[in-house]
């Protein structure tokens, strides 16, 4: 991304959230942005993935300017390349956790998408909630759909936002080692927003993010 700007418009005052953010993300590597409430991090995430333009800057990925896209292209390279996971899950309600995962799959018009999405369920440890409703599970396990319906397009990049934000230790060692085995066995490269240095320390990179701008870049020495 370079010079990367947005601002909001709001009640005749012009806010700006982001200001200026410049970054390359290498192609396997794994990343954390960290920063207080409020810096900007998520709108950070959703602009790197196509889900919303920037009000001035530029966005590439995998050499593809974003912003010069339709929104149906931005759409097609999102469901080629990316995963995202969601700070809230965003699952759809009145679908079963199989179906939610299903609807990645059914959209890029794949075959054997009912058995593809119990395998990724599988993965995540949840074959035994496939017919649950969101509502009928908890919040790990929900996060845990999330992730596979993440996983489903084997995304070249995938962004996480506080993916661990509301679970228990044990649930957040799990969904970790998930994403981090996506990164070693698949080598996607890996985004994460996080409030958790214990997270963030695993990354290779620590960008920090304050007032929306980025205010410090550093490697954490894992390779
Ligand atoms: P947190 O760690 O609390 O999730 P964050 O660093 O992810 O915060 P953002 O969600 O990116 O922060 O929000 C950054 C700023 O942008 C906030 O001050 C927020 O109020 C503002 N903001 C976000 N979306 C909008 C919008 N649609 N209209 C106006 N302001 C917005």
């Amino acid at each position: 991304i370079s010079n990367l700007n947005k601002t909001y418009k709001s009640a005749g005052h012009i806010l700006t959230v982001l200001d200026d953010i410049s970054f390359t993300v290498t192609a396997g590597s794994t990343n954390a942005i960290v920063g207080p409430s409020g810096s900007g991090k998520t709108t950070l995430l959703g602009l790197c993935a196509g889900l919303d333009s920037a009000t001035d800057g530029i966005v590439e990925l995998k050499d593809i300017n974003l912003g010069s896209l339709t929104e149906d292209k931005r759409a097609q390279m999102r469901n080629k390349h990316v995963g995202f996971i969601f700070q809230n899950f965003q699952l759809l309600p009145t679908l079963t956790a199989l179906e939610n995962v299903m609807v990645p799959l059914e959209l890029r018009g794949e075959k054997n998408i009912n058995a593809r999405a119990i395998d990724l369920l599988d993965k995540v440890g949840l074959a035994d909630r496939s017919h649950h409703y969101p509502a009928q599970l908890s919040g790990g396990e929900q996060q845990r759909v999330s992730l596979a319906r993440a996983f489903s397009n084997s995304p070249s990049i995938l962004f996480a936002d506080e993916p661990t934000g509301n679970l228990d230790a044990e649930t957040s060692e799990k969904v970790i080692k998930l994403i981090f085995d996506l990164n070693k066995e698949a080598g996607t490269t890996l985004v994460l927003v996080t409030h958790d240095l214990d997270l963030a320390a695993k990354t290779n990179r620590i960008l920090k993010i304050k007032g929306g701008k980025l205010i410090s870049d550093e490697k954490t020495g894992n390779e």
